[in-house]
């Protein structure tokens, strides 16, 4: 290898520029500390900004402009169908991307954090090497390294992931085009978002899950209203069913099925495959280091987010579940704080979680499930919407609010909810968990009327026993 100049001392590397990897940097340069962020693709925003969170967001924002506009027809608006002009689509969502990277790149820039466009590997456990295209390769003797390089899309076993008919999230999120049939494999986040999206544009969409449930693992009352929802706007969705193979067929995929009731063979113009995806933590040179690697790929970390080489700390997907954007982003932070020498550690009492399809699924803190592994007692206040007067006149009163509190003491552990606006309503109960509130807390504070918020306060009156739009508790 022919280097470019010997290695620059620098205090801290940081591999990556997604959200774990721009936080730390960000904050570290904040901090004092000289930060060199390598970044492999030529802007920072990571999976999140560029084939992630925010294309997908865009897309569904618009999704839901399309579902509104068609309901509105059953209470005296009528609109005349969506025209879609793919074409527009990709440029207003290219934009927002653009707009955001160019933002973060200024960020950077004002903070004085080097950005280097380059691929990052550890030549040993205090130098890192940047491969560059258009330069030699830039090397790096740091004090400290943050390893922050995400993760990708799992391929389906004995699938050939560079068919011409099967997509990854990265590819339908660029929407090459609008498959008139489109087979979904995998009924989690991304199966359920990117099909709401591509059902609103007008593809006739069928999502097939391994297991006996969507989004498995999510507390099975959230999961039922969007169940129900999805199988309306769906063609068809096949639990317990897994894809054995898919051949080329002349207009477009013959893909072979197994399982519970569904049929042995469907034809499709496409197929997204969004069954999990897998941290990056191979062709790094952690070999060189000591960073160990669990069974799954990821790093293990202490609370500081330290790896098993005391200098070489890890954030976001690469670090391990749940794979999320604000997950990445508060690793980094205390990741660059720790490195600073501040007393830092990563111990959330709640992560929220939010699945953005319609309606939106979000949770924090604890699930019954969780409680129950914990050997806690805890007690669950369940509001159906239908008792919300903001989401029976927005006409979805399909809609849950879930808290569950410790039995004993009133404390709330954590918050479920199924409904519009899911997404955004759970941070008051991840605030409300992340401060120990108790039930009495919560049912003091004034909700502003008519809110879907409303409901959280009222499923804390209701544990309290003095519920006022749900009928008067047995006594
Ligand atoms: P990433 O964002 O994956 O960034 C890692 C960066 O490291 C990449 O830019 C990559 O180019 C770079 N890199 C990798 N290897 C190297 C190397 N050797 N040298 C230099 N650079 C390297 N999360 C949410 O919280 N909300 C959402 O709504 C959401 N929606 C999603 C939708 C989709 C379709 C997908 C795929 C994911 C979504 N996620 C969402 C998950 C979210 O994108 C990730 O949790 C988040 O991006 C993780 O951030 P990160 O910094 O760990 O890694
Ligand atoms: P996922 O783990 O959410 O869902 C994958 C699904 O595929 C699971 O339901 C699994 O049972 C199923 N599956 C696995 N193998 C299968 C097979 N052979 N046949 C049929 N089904 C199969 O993974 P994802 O949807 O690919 O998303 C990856 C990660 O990205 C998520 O776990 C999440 O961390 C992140 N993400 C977050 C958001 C958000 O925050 N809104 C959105 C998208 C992605």
């Amino acid at each position: 290898m022919v280097m470019g100049d010997l290695p620059r001392d620098v205090d801290l590397v940081v591999i990556g520029g997604g959200p774990g990897g721009y936080a730390a940097a960000f904050r570290a340069a904040d901090l004092g500390l000289e930060t060199v962020l390598v970044e492999a693709r030529g802007a920072l925003g990571g999976e999140c900004l560029h084939v992630g969170c925010i294309p997908s967001k865009a897309f569904l924002g618009l999704a839901a402009l399309a579902t509104a506009a068609a309901e509105a027809h059953g209470a005296g608006l009528e609109f005349a169908p969506p025209k879609v002009v793919p074409e527009r689509l990709r440029e207003w969502t290219a934009a927002s991307i653009l707009k955001l990277a160019q933002g973060l790149a200024r960020l950077a820039r004002a903070r004085g954090v080097e950005v280097v466009t380059g691929r990052g590997r550890f030549m040993d456990a205090h130098t890192v090497v940047a491969a560059r295209e258009d330069a030699a390769p830039a090397l790096f003797h740091f004090h400290h390294a943050i390893l922050a390089t995400g993760s990708r899309p799992v391929p389906l076993p004995g699938l050939d992931a560079g068919h011409p008919r099967i997509w990854d999230s990265a590819q339908a999120l660029g929407l090459p085009s609008i498959p008139s049939r489109l087979l979904i494999v995998g009924g989690g986040y991304i199966g359920l978002e990117l099909g709401t999206v591509y059902a609103a544009l007008g593809s006739e969409v069928t999502v097939v899950e391994l297991t006996e449930s969507l989004l498995p693992g999510v507390d099975p009352e959230l999961v039922a209203p969007l169940e129900r929802r999805l199988r309306s706007l769906f063609k068809a969705i096949h639990l317990r069913t897994k894809v054995t193979a898919v051949h080329e067929a002349p207009a477009g995929a013959r893909v072979e099925l197994a399982g519970d009731g569904a049929p042995a063979i469907v034809d499709v113009d496409q197929v997204l495959v969004a069954v999990g995806r897998r941290p990056n933590t191979d062709h790094l040179g952690l070999e060189q280091t000591a960073v160990r690697i669990d069974a799954r790929g990821f790093v293990p970390v202490d609370a500081r987010r330290r790896t098993a080489d005391p200098q070489i700390y890890a954030v976001g997907d690469v670090a391990g579940e749940p794979m999320l954007a604000h997950k990445a982003m508060a690793e980094g932070v205390v990741a660059a704080e720790a490195i600073a020498g501040r007393p830092a550690a990563f111990e959330p009492q709640a992560i929220p979680a939010v699945v953005f399809t319609d309606p939106e699924v979000a949770w924090t803190g604890l699930s019954e499930r969780d409680a129950a592994a914990r050997g806690i007692a805890v007690r669950a206040a369940r509001v159906p919407w239908s008792a919300s007067g903001r989401a029976v006149s927005m006409g979805r009163a399909d809609g849950l609010t879930k808290l569950l509190f410790e039995a004993e003491t009133g404390r709330l552990l954590g918050v479920g909810l199924v409904g519009p606006h899911a997404g955004d309503l759970i941070a008051e109960g991840t605030l409300a968990v992340e401060m120990g509130a108790l039930a009495e807390d919560l049912a003091s504070t004034i909700h502003a009327h008519p809110t879907l918020s409303e409901t959280l306060g009222e499923a804390a009156e209701l544990f309290l026993g003095r519920p006022i739009h749900l009928p008067p508790p047995r006594l």
